[in-house]
Formats: structure tokens, sequence, C-alpha cells
């Protein structure tokens, strides 16, 4: 059985001050310091911006809970103002990023091509990419949604020799910080359509790929889609910013572990 994968998003969200509190006040209420961690059961991540996760690393050293990047640069070094690279993530100790969020593709003029590139070096300085894909209202009005998470795909698969070394995340765009959630069946036909996209080119090994799902999760909506066979999971924004409204998800997703 694959392991739930909660993972908290922060985005531009809190400051070094806000790490110790955030961290106390969500260890408290999962109970990661009694006995036996919940984390042997439920993989929780948090990507955060770039100036806290050295703290944040300190801060949760040895708790199990995994400190990610929200972003990498596609080449090793140089001339590339205002970027970070693979190595400086890996100079601190952060070993997973998100790749593609759709903030960055809309934003920032993040594209499959740059997606793949910045999968690959990951994947060649053994960092683990959290690839966000997710069609647009329109495309989904369009009919095109199948389509479209085809091409996202296919641009990384190229540069992906064993599924199980990348996560991925369907983030259906429209339901982004929207409070629009896809319904549990909109959101279990994706992922079944992504992973039979996998399993074209890696057969069973297919099974291992944790699938997150990202589109206004939250307490209340979270239980319904972790039910679902092809979701491992959630990529949170807003709801991970407040530690009981995350410890809440986190604490679904153990009781169906
Ligand atoms: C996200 O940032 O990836 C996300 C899904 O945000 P939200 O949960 O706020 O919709």
């Amino acid at each position: 059985m694959r392991k739930k994968l909660l993972a908290g998003n922060w985005k531009m969200n809190k400051g070094i001050k806000d790490l110790a509190p955030f961290f106390k006040d969500f260890g408290g209420e999962i109970g990661l310091s009694s006995g036996s961690s919940p984390l042997n059961k439920v993989d929780v991540l948090f990507a955060v911006p770039f100036l806290q996760l050295a703290e944040a690393r300190k801060i949760t050293a040895g708790t199990g809970i995994r400190i990610a990047a929200q972003n990498v640069h596609f080449e090793a070094s140089g001339a590339f103002t205002g970027e970070i690279s693979v190595s400086m993530l890996k100079e601190i100790g952060v070993d997973a990023t998100l790749i593609g969020h759709s903030e960055r593709r809309q934003y920032f003029g993040e594209t499959d091509t740059t997606v793949m590139k910045k999968v690959q070096m990951c994947l060649d300085n053994g960092v683990t990419p959290i690839i966000c894909i997710g069609e647009t209202k329109e495309e989904r009005q369009s009919g095109v949604t199948n389509e479209v998470l085809s091409r996202q795909v296919s641009a990384v698969l190229e540069v992906i020799a064993h599924p199980e070394q990348v996560i991925f995340a369907y983030e259906p765009v429209w339901a982004i910080g929207t409070g629009l959630t896809a319904t549990n069946e909109q959101a279990q036909e994706a992922h079944a359509f992504i992973r039979s996209l996998l399993t074209k080119k890696y057969q069973d090994e297919a099974q291992k790929v944790q699938i997150l799902y990202g589109g206004s999760a939250n307490p209340a909506n979270i239980d319904g889609l972790l039910q679902q066979p092809d979701i491992d999971g959630g990529l949170v924004g807003g709801a991970s910013l407040k530690p009981a409204d995350f410890a809440t998800m986190v604490k679904a997703a153990l009781k169906l572990s």
C-alpha cells in the first residue's frame, strides 16, 4: 500500500519567527512527542520559502517532518540573478522541492520544458521533485483535461527512469486558492488517468508513485478525497498555514493508514 503524504505549501507566507510556534503547535496536535511517531504511518512535508528552509530544518530535525523548497533553477550554477540551485538546497540538507506549481506557470513563465529541465536537475542530484500538473477552468470546460494532463506528464517522462523517484501533484488550477474543490469523483478520475499514463511507460512501478491532490483541500473535504484509490495525499496551500487545520488533515490520513 502506498503511504499517504500530506504536503503543505506555504507559498509566500510566514517568516522565521513563525516557525517555532507553528511546529510546536502542529507537533502537539498530531502527538509528535508521544512514544511511536505518527509519521511512521503518514508522510508529512512542508514546502516553505527559501529563506525559511534552514531554520525549518533545524526546528524539525529528528521529527520525521520533511522540509522542501517551492522551486529550484534548472542550471547547476551561473549568471541567473535571484535564482537558487539544487546544490544550494542540498548544502542545507533540503532533498525535495515543488516543481511547476501553477502559480509559477502562470506568473513566472514556467513551461513544460523548464519543468522537465528542473525535474532532470533534481533527479541527477538526488532531490525529489514534486511535479505539479493540472488544467485551467477553460480547459476543463472545453473538455481537454486529459489532453492537458497527457502533455504535462509526457513532458517529464523522458527524464524519469524510475517513477518512484518523483511525486506528482494533480492540482486543477481552478481549484487552487479559490475555495472550489474538485469532487472526489473528478479528482479520482484525473488521478487514475495520470496513473494510467505512468503505467504505459513503467508498468507495475507506476503503482508505487504517490499522486497528491491539490486545490482547496481542507479539514472538511480531505476525508473523501483520501478515500479515493488513486489519491495518495494532498498538496495543501491555505489550510497548511494553520497548525490545527493541517493537523486535522494529517490525522484523517492516519485514520486510513
Ligand atoms: C497549492 O498551493 O498548491 C494549493 C493547492 O493551494 P490551496 O490549498 O490554498 O488551494
